[in-house]
């Protein structure tokens, strides 16, 4: 038998005869079984990975980012409120504050939360009759000594307030806003009591990212990571008070017993979670959690970029053909396959994708951008972030959630799957990703697929095949003959 990994010798080749017309390739592909992406890209519950800068940046390019449980419950979930709470609709848990409430309470919020437009209610609680809005510009100008000073005295009074009625769509507030030129619109029921607001900058967000994956409340939807621990259950439950969408059972072995058992309460407790299980890289492993009733399974054992595990273990399994295995069985029973580790190229997706997987994962190609975590140095003139992998004893020495995921508690050695490193900056995720984008819908043209759906339907009936290359093959598709080059990629 043959195995095939990213990087090896085995290009994409289409058989298609027609000739190609189209341009724009449809991106869009599911995560889960119930959730669907615009971008087939997501980001690694790694603590160098994601935490909500990336997540927020990921959702908005359309992927989506998984925040990394190496730290507390309450920072996780933390994180995901961050997310969550970005860019809505209607913010129905706005922060509200009472007519007593000070000026000083408004600048602590916005020192906490990042804004000042709060409505004032009688009692200071949303469902509490409106008395005015506090924004701001009522208190720009006011100094030091003022910030004793009641609401009543600053904020904009009811009287002079734009308001929505309950039961507006947000399409007509959206209108009233732009017609109303106000920063915030409060939505009140009949007897004037609050129910709602808009903000005016999720209007202009809402336009700048036209392929931004957001739920039902058009806020962006934001995933986790947890183990198959006892405690991970009261992990769970701050995560789903914080909105998560999607956890994501993070073990480099998935298939067992604990994961099994952990599908089973999910399912139970919270039956509209969407739950991806994992890692596994073979059919049968893959049979036991799609049994449990998991919605997506994450692929791939020992080929991240910062892995030991096939060097330590001897287990783990080449990721083309991993991909290729669980998603040849997944997809008959409708559940996405997301290819996780070994991403190193922006032709590393296309085959991961060719091969059948519905969406990938990075870590290091993510890693180092100025939305992933840590703060950059310098190393021989080389601007660095560290990138480190959750198994490397240096992440485990942080928190115990990593120590959870390579070792049972019994075990007195610590033998590290992953390594500890540094990756070159990057720039902004908000450049990176479009670039990303672009080059694999290049690649989707060159082989002729309209859309991913298209290219996987393409694979299976043969009409894609991936051809060997010969050693010399491979010299003669990089570059090769220059005295010296510059290797700009966008
Ligand atoms: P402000 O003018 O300082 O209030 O801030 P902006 O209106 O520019 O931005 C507020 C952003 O925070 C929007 O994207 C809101 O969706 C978001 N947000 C999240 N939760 C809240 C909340 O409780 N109150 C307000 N005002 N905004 C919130
Ligand atoms: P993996 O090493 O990435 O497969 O991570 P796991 O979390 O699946 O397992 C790590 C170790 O902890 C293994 O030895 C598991 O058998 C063990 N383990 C996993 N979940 C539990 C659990 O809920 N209770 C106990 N006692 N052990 C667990
Ligand atoms: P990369 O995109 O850097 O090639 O791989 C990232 C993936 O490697 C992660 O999503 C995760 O599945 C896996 N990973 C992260 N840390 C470790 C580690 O310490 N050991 C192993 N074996 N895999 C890791």
């Amino acid at each position: 038998m043959c195995f095939i990994c990213l990087h090896s010798p085995y290009l994409v080749a289409s058989l298609v005869s027609e000739l190609r017309s189209f341009l724009l390739q449809d991106l869009t592909s599911a995560l889960t079984k119930k959730i669907t992406l615009k971008t087939p890209l997501i980001s690694s519950p790694m603590d160098t990975v994601t935490e909500s800068s990336m997540a927020i940046a990921m959702a908005l390019m359309g992927g989506i980012g998984i925040i990394h449980h190496n730290c507390t419950p309450e920072f996780q979930a933390n994180e995901v409120r961050k997310v969550k709470r970005f860019e809505q609709g209607f913010i129905t848990d706005p922060l509200v504050l009472s007519p007593r409430h000070t000026v000083g309470d408004v600048f602590e919020a916005k020192t906490r939360h990042g804004f000042s437009g709060i409505p004032v209610t009688e009692t200071g609680k949303m469902g509490s009759k409106l008395v005015g809005i506090v924004t701001s510009r009522d208190i720009d100008f006011l100094s030091e000594k003022d910030h004793s000073r009641p609401l009543v005295e600053a904020m904009t009074k009811r009287d002079e307030l734009v308001v929505a009625p309950a039961g507006v769509t947000l399409k007509e507030a959206n209108d009233i806003l732009q017609r109303s030129k106000k920063g915030k619109l409060p939505i009140v029921n009949d007897s004037d009591e609050l129910v709602a607001i808009i903000a005016r900058t999720d209007l202009k967000k809402n336009r700048d990212y036209p392929l931004a994956s957001k739920d039902s409340r058009k806020q962006l939807l934001c995933g986790a990571a947890i183990g198959t621990r006892e405690d991970d259950k009261y992990r769970l439950d701050l995560l789903m008070q914080a909105g998560v969408d999607v956890v994501v059972l993070d073990s480099s072995q998935g298939n067992s017993v604990y994961q099994v058992n952990m599908i089973n309460y999910i399912k139970q407790k919270y039956s509209e979670l969407q739950v991806v299980g994992g890692n596994v890289v073979t059919a049968a492993q893959a049979k036991n959690l799609i049994d449990a009733g998991v919605d997506a399974l994450r692929v791939g054992m020992g080929c991240g970029s910062i892995c030991i595990t096939q060097e330590v273990m001897a287990c783990g399994r080449p990721q083309g053909t991993s991909v290729y295995k669980v998603a040849e069985y997944a997809r008959r029973f409708g559940v996405p396959v997301i290819a996780d580790g070994g991403i190193q190229t922006v032709g590393h997706v296309v085959k991961a994708l060719s091969l059948g997987a519905s969406t990938v994962m990075m870590g290091s190609l993510l890693a180092a951008t100025t939305e992933a975590p840590g703060e950059y140095f310098f190393s021989d003139g080389v601007r660095l972030k560290k990138y480190r992998g959750m198994g490397s004893l240096d992440a485990m020495e942080k928190s115990t959630s990593s120590q959870k995921r390579y070792f049972s508690e019994g075990d007195k050695v610590k033998v590290a799957q992953g390594v500890s490193g540094s990756v070159q900056d990057k720039g902004s995720i908000h450049k990176f990703i479009p670039y990303l984008i672009a080059g694999i819908q290049h690649g989707c043209q060159d082989i002729g697929a309209k859309s991913l759906s298209v290219l996987r339907s393409m694979m299976y009936s043969g009409e894609l095949k991936f051809e060997k290359r010969t050693m010399s093959a491979q010299v003669e598709g990089g570059v090769h003959g220059l005295h010296s080059y510059e290797k700009r990629l966008y």
